[in-house]
């Protein structure tokens, strides 16, 4: 019968007057904390879950870099986020550490008041040699995609045959440096990398680092999703569990993307992020800003809102900070809950694009 898509009723919205008075609502009552930037659409990976080679290629027209936000702007549009709620800044892109100067907007967002969490996600391709800038810069933390150790199974997903111990170099090289907690991704492929997840595990218990697996998901409309290739978390759980016992552990705070697990065994913590099979859009907290300023409320949104239009036409930031509230206020989005066969083809943003 294959795997059931789970039927999610509507979250009870919570009692006005919790948080912030400040604080933006969405139309389901959840805040905005948590704005991920992407500060590149470009990537020196091809992976193909997310920028398959065959449209990436060549003649892909990539965003001039004028049209890119600057520096300075992207950290004027945090300011605004932090009254509405944000503190959690995460930057992506693409591949984020390819952005030159990314160290400065990194030092420009850690000293802003209000942002006490800058992070920051990477396919560790350049982490090696940039980690020891970033954390004086300010980063406190990082997140490090790497969906296999076998060098010819990444190198199909990463499609550029990027070596896995340069990856593990740069994890190495973060957590020699202080970028602590480092977390692992590894986006889990059936008959591609499935494999590969007690490697995985095996490989990261002890070390302090948190492994979680991500449900392959139906993102943009480029990657030729199928249901029948997504690993059920619940499966990827029973795999590590029949050989390194785990139990549950409860979630940090509201809206934490990841299910939690440790080692009964006090060899660390693992998590997964099954977006496909438990979706968590009733606690998302979370906004997406593009390279070029177009802010997205879900990772599967079908439109953004220019923001670019209104910094660059020196529009106040109360103006940007009621246009802020009226995006996040008249926001429904739940598209995980929502998904179907239906919702598979919808012209919806690319992940390099919006980052993940
Ligand atoms: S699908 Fe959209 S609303 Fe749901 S958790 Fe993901 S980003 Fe949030």
């Amino acid at each position: 019968m294959g795997i059931q898509l789970p039927v999610v009723s509507a979250p009870a919205r919570p009692s006005p007057g919790v948080g912030r008075t400040a604080d933006a609502r969405d139309t389901l009552g959840r805040p905005l904390r948590d704005l991920r930037i992407s500060v590149t659409d470009r990537c020196n990976f091809r992976c193909v879950y997310c920028m398959p080679k065959e449209l990436y290629g060549q003649g892909y027209r990539f965003l001039p870099s004028a049209e890119l936000l600057d520096f300075e702007e992207i950290v004027r549009l945090v300011r605004v986020f932090v009254r509405l709620g944000v503190h959690k800044v995460r930057l992506t892109g693409g591949e984020p550490l390819i952005r030159p100067g990314i160290e400065r907007l990194v030092q420009m967002l850690a000293g802003l008041d209000g942002v006490d969490d800058v992070t920051l996600t990477t396919n560790g391709s350049l982490l090696a040699s940039k980690a020891a800038a970033l954390q004086a810069a300010g980063l406190g933390r990082v997140t490090v995609s790497l969906d296999s150790l076998r060098d010819e199974v990444f190198g199909q997903m990463n499609d550029v045959r990027f070596p896995v111990s340069r990856v593990l170099d740069g994890i190495d090289r973060a957590a020699a440096v202080g970028l602590r907690p480092i977390k692992v991704n590894a986006v889990v492929k059936r008959g591609v990398n499935d494999a590969d997840v007690l490697d995985l595990a095996r490989h990261f218990r002890g070390t302090g680092h948190t492994l979680r697996f991500i449900e392959y998901m139906d993102v943009g409309h480029s990657n030729g999703w199928q249901l029948d290739e997504v690993v059920p978390a619940a499966e990827i759980v029973d795999r590590i569990d029949a050989i390194f016992p785990l139990e549950p552990v409860e979630a940090e705070y509201p809206g934490e993307v990841a299910t939690r697990y440790r080692y009964r065994d006090g060899a660390g913590e693992i998590g997964m992020i099954a977006s496909v099979t438990r979706p968590f859009c009733g606690d998302c907290t979370r906004a997406r800003l593009s390279a070029e300023g177009f802010l997205y409320t879900c990772l599967f949104a079908t439109e953004g809102h220019d923001l670019r239009r209104l910094v660059r036409g020196d529009k106040e930031d109360e103006v940007i900070e009621g246009a802020l509230r009226d995006i996040w206020g008249a926001r429904s989005d739940r598209y995980s809950e929502l998904r179907s066969s239906a919702t598979a083809d919808l012209p919806k943003v690319e992940m390099s694009y919006i980052g993940g």
